[in-house]
């Protein structure tokens, strides 16, 4: 067996090892698009949105420019714009937020789930029912609430069931920011099916990416995959025919026939890494550092705005909510995420060991600079500040070795039994 010297360097992501398994594929399919000198929308732009569309188990997919594009051109389509309000996670990338944002209208940040990092559907209902604390302080009524977008993150579902209760009661839209949770599925159904909408990326990190920016939308209402269609062609139908006003936002074919490529081994690779994050699980029990998110009284003391009093050593892994495929979950983990007291700490060792990581998010949106006139305070949304100062992302994908694996948890667990006895 191999030891870890051998091991000189672990990305947080290697689409370098991805590409070379798959080169041979992809150059064909992108020297026939240059064959063709067919790039804009076209045979292979259609015929992926059919594929896309058979796999979310949705009736339409209209592609796009970019996931941040599929938001935008959602809200578009269900005219969303100034006046509006629309709720969704601080959780998330800034995109979810800002799509809502560039058209006028307000976003509402609200807290998320300790264990999932998910939009809290509890804090939903009371935003709605016009009794949370954040109606009053920020002065926003539950009538103007027009959608709500859940962010399915890290490739785990949001809390689908009482989210769609809650916006058909209310008679508003909800539009699934699936980006990082493409084939992800809750209670069986797809992520993306669940919703009016759902709003895809292929941006290359993704779990289906690119060569550069893409994006996608699903629905089943014919009407709005129309409407989408023609927004994201500027409004145009027939050509030069303007009947609303869009934007230019179209899937390069180059794209499309890339994705097509990378789509036949999207199943194997989810799966790869749905294994390669039980075997971390694994690793950290043997190692006696996990911890079961049930056992985090810590979390709730923050919740109710006290400090926690002490650090924990141990670490908390992430947890499936809706349980595994058997029954009916499916996390696609986009990224396998950790939670610790001793962040800071364990990415100094593993930037010292060359390891890969990345901190998703470190500012929640209900913080960012961009939206403090909205008037919000950290301990506003005090989940998702906790999880912004505490979590961390580490290298998963299918080309990732059980090896590479146990040198990123030696790693850690050095780490963190280094601090233990240096405070004793
Ligand atoms: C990546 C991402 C987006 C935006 O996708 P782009 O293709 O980069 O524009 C939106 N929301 C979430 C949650 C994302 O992770």
């Amino acid at each position: 067996m191999s030891s870890d010297k051998d091991i000189s360097e672990v990305p947080l992501l290697n689409l370098k090892a991805q590409y070379s398994n798959i080169q041979e594929e992809i150059q064909s399919a992108i020297n026939e698009v240059i064959e063709s000198q067919y790039f804009i929308m076209g045979p292979e732009v259609s015929s992926f949105e059919e594929q896309i569309a058979d796999y979310c188990n949705v009736s339409y997919a209209v592609s796009c420019d970019s996931g941040s594009d599929a938001l935008l051109l959602s809200l578009m389509a269900l005219d969303i714009g100034r006046g509006d309000v629309v709720i969704t996670t601080p959780y998330t990338f800034f995109a979810t937020a800002g799509a809502i944002a560039h058209l006028g209208a307000t976003p509402v940040f609200l807290d998320i789930l300790p264990d999932s990092y998910n939009l809290d559907p509890e804090q939903v209902g009371k935003f709605l029912n016009d009794h949370h604390p954040l109606n009053k302080k920020l002065n926003i009524q539950a009538k103007n609430v027009k959608a709500i977008i859940p962010v399915h993150l890290y490739g785990q579902p949001a809390d689908m069931g009482p989210i769609m209760e809650l916006a058909q009661q209310n008679d508003i839209a909800v539009i699934e920011d699936a980006a990082q949770a493409i084939g992800a599925e809750y209670k069986n159904r797809r992520a993306g099916s669940i919703g009016d909408f759902g709003c895809f990326s292929f941006f290359p990190s993704k779990n289906l990416g690119g060569y550069g920016d893409g994006g996608l939308i699903t629905t089943n209402d014919a009407d709005m995959a129309e409407k989408l269609a023609k927004l994201r062609l500027h409004g145009a139908k027939p050509k030069y025919h303007h009947s609303i006003v869009g934007i230019n936002s179209r899937l390069d074919a180059l794209q499309a026939a890339v994705l097509k490529v990378k789509f036949q081994y999207l199943d194997e690779w989810s799966q790869k890494r749905r294994e390669k994050a039980l075997f971390y699980n694994q690793l950290f029990k043997e190692a006696d550092l996990a911890i079961h998110t049930d056992q985090l009284n810590y979390l709730y003391r923050q919740k109710s705005g006290q400090q926690s009093a002490e650090k924990n050593a141990k670490i908390v892994l992430p947890k499936e909510i809706q349980g595994g495929p058997s029954r009916g979950g499916r996390h696609i983990y986009h990224q396998y995420i950790i939670r610790t007291d001793f962040r800071s700490e364990i990415m100094e060792a593993l930037e010292a060991h060359h390891i890969g990581y990345s901190v998703y998010y470190p500012v929640p949106l209900h913080e960012q600079e961009c939206f403090a006139h909205l008037g919000y305070e950290a301990g506003d949304c005090p989940i998702a500040h906790h999880a912004s100062k505490t979590t961390l992302a580490l290298p998963v994908y299918p080309e990732l070795s059980d090896q590479e694996q146990r040198y990123i948890v030696n790693t850690i667990q050095k780490t963190i039994s280094r601090i233990i006895h240096q405070e004793i």
